[in-house]
């Protein structure tokens, strides 16, 4: 029987780390601190941004939040980004997506101090996964890498296939891999012998946005799959991208939805805050 990861246990260990760490931090006077910036009252988002500062509370990160209003310019946010990214007690700015349509993502992207870019959504810091430097990762990503390390998953040597190519999620997913030193195929909705493509992976790591889309058809017996997709089906129950009683028999590990992927984002960029206070301040602990 398939081996479930628990990705809520896996982030409150991590949790757990960060809180000491930040506790030392504070010893020494550093205090990280993150900017969290949501423009208008998207409900989603107010949740995210809820459950950020929860898990800055648990972990004892700072944080400040900005409630702009919906009718915000573009003008006005950059300013505020230009502030926060000049104030030396701000290690970590996140701007909450999805944007009112006045204001263009892209700008917001770029006018985050790559340093600060706890997302790692700046291309500076897509640029430093590609060419092997250190810089900040998207968190969902980064988070399945956490997932099959503390699951005692090797990766090294091992055939991966990454089906989604979004530049959050798919990409920076197969970048980790192959930085991890997997053999990496990437898919998407042109690939042609999708079936066969991740029949081949011993880690599969799906971030499709279907629900139940990857079904016994795709697996190759033993595999480790990753389901990054979350959807809300009729009834409110969740599923993933994977049919997970479908594979559950041919799998050796699966991440299940909810409780796999998910809980780790947040927790990702918390690690990420704590990343960029120390890189900001020296801080080497
Ligand atoms: P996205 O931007 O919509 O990207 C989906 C990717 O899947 C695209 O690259 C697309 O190919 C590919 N695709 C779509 N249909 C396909 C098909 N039939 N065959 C092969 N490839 C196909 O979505 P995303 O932002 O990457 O998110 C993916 C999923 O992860 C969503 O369910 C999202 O809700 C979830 N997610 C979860 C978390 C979390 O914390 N758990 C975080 C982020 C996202 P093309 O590029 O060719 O269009």
């Amino acid at each position: 029987m398939a081996q479930l990861i628990d990705g809520k246990a896996i982030s409150q260990t991590i949790r757990g780390e960060l809180t000491e760490e930040v506790a030392r931090m504070k010893t020494a006077g550093i205090t990280p601190k993150l900017a969290v910036v949501q423009v208008g009252e998207d409900p989603a988002s107010t949740i995210y941004v809820r459950n950020k500062k929860r898990a800055c509370e648990q972990i004892g990160i700072d944080y400040l939040t900005y409630n702009l209003a919906e009718e915000t310019s573009e003008q006005e946010l950059l300013d505020l980004i230009n502030q926060l990214n000049r104030r030396e007690d701000v290690h970590g700015i996140l701007v909450q997506l999805p944007l009112p349509k006045q204001i263009n993502e892209k700008d917001i992207i770029l006018a985050i101090s790559p340093d600060k870019d706890v997302d790692g959504f700046h291309p500076v810091n897509m640029g430093r996964l590609a060419t092997g430097e250190d810089g900040f990762v998207s968190c969902t990503p980064a988070g399945v890498i956490e997932l099959l390390k503390y699951s005692g998953v090797e990766i090294d040597g091992k055939s991966c296939t990454v089906v989604g190519r979004s530049n959050n999620v798919g990409k920076p997913a197969a970048l980790l891999m192959l930085r991890e030193n997997a053999t990496v195929t990437i898919c998407h909705s042109h690939t042609k012998d999708l079936k066969e493509k991740c029949k081949t992976a011993d880690i599969l790591i799906c971030a499709i946005g279907k629900p139940k889309f990857i079904n016994h058809e795709y697996i190759k017996k033993g595999a480790v799959v990753i389901d990054i997709g979350i959807h809300r089906l009729e009834g409110k129950k969740l599923c993933g991208d994977v049919d997970r009683e479908d594979v559950m028999d041919l799998v050796s590990m699966i991440t299940p939805v909810p409780g796999g992927v998910g809980p780790m984002t947040v927790t990702m960029l918390m690690a990420n805050c704590v990343k960029a206070a120390k890189r900001l301040t020296g801080y080497k602990g």
